[in-house]
């Protein structure tokens, strides 16, 4: 899948999260802004761009423990939640890509 793409699911997953648990309205609060920041500069760094063949070939492991447990909250929650914002294979497709390239190994 495509960065962009991977950067329009990422901030979905973060903005459902920052809702439905910070109580955040409109946008980010500070804390979910910088790990979306974080997440998209991850992102923007990766060596394959939109030319990575996939995730689950990925060689580079490039979140630190502590973003990676982030993140993985927020895809605990925002995960069974997003079901209904779009097609569930779509969406299953496209977690399953970003999880096995964050947590593999
Ligand atoms: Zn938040």
């Amino acid at each position: 899948m495509g960065i962009e793409k991977e950067k329009r699911t990422i901030k979905k997953m973060i903005l459902v999260f920052c809702h439905g648990k910070h109580g955040t309205r409109e946008g980010l609060c500070p804390e979910c802004q910088s790990l979306k920041d974080y997440a998209f500069s991850r992102l923007d760094l990766c060596p394959f761009g939109d030319k990575k063949p996939s995730c689950r070939k990925c060689p580079v492991h490039c979140y630190t423990p502590e973003m990676r447990e982030r993140i993985r909250e927020v895809m605990r929650y925002s995960g069974p939640r997003m079901v209904f914002h779009a097609p569930f294979e779509w969406f299953k497709h496209r977690v399953e890509e970003i999880l096995d390239r964050i947590f593999k190994n």
